[in-house]
């Protein structure tokens, strides 16, 4: 079954910069939720300047897997909605946190680490290398796939050490960089992607849009469990 999916966008670059509103003219999150539609997935959107930056507990209980994309206003999001986006993913909704989102208030929570890495923008190729053949998140995907022009960023990316490391992505200007990261938090699973900075065309890639709506999938929870926790009575008696 398909995951229903929201895509998160803070939504002020395409504002504010008309090199990104040339690239994306509805927004980011337009772009990729159009993309996931085009692979069979249900996505509704979600700004930072909506009420609750859109993350209502109607929407949050409508969504499967959380798609997040912010650089400017990270700050501007609110401890309450982190708190509830944190709780929501420890009881298994799935999270893409994608690019510039590894700086946000929520993914560093969730890491518990800074999440600090190198940045050039310049006119650097990407390659994407598959790291992982046979993992849901690479169907349909060759051994590398490239991306024209991207932000480098490069390591050392201060995160813990993934669950399954699915991409490691080269720079022509000599750097690595961990690009695609698999995590579990309580019972969410969580795919940190690296690509997409907004004065690319990168979320109109072919093959970022399939890593997305397969990671989309992956990530959804395959069943609700029922987490428990206090200080109950012993289960045996007598
Ligand atoms: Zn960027």
């Amino acid at each position: 079954m398909n995951p229903r999916v929201t895509v998160w966008n803070e939504f002020r670059h395409e504002k504010s910069d008309p090199e990104v509103a040339a690239i994306y003219p509805d927004g980011i999150h337009a772009t990729i939720a159009r993309a996931l539609g085009e692979h069979g997935i249900e996505a509704r959107t979600a700004t930072l300047d909506e009420p609750e930056h859109g993350l209502t507990d109607e929407v949050l209980d409508a969504t499967d897997v959380l798609v997040w994309w912010g650089h400017l206003a990270h700050e501007e999001v609110s401890d309450e909605i982190v708190d509830r986006v944190q709780n929501r993913v420890l009881n298994g909704m799935g999270l893409i946190v994608l690019h510039s989102g590894h700086g946000s208030k929520l993914f560093r929570r969730l890491m518990g680490t800074t999440c600090n890495l190198k940045w050039r923008e310049s006119t650097d190729t990407e390659v994407l290398w598959n790291l992982a053949p046979g993992h849901p998140i690479t169907a349909g995907l060759g051994e590398h796939f490239i991306i024209d022009q991207e932000e480098m960023y490069g390591e050392f990316f201060e995160v813990p050490t993934p669950e399954t490391l699915v991409f490691v992505s080269w720079f022509t200007g000599g750097e690595v960089f961990r690009s695609g990261a698999c995590y579990t938090r309580g019972t969410g699973k969580i795919f940190y992607f690296r690509p997409g900075h907004e004065t690319y065309p990168t979320y109109h890639h072919a093959d970022v849009q399939r890593v997305i709506a397969n990671a989309a999938r992956w990530a959804a929870p395959e069943y609700s469990a029922v987490q428990k926790f206090g200080n109950p009575g012993p289960i045996m008696v007598g």
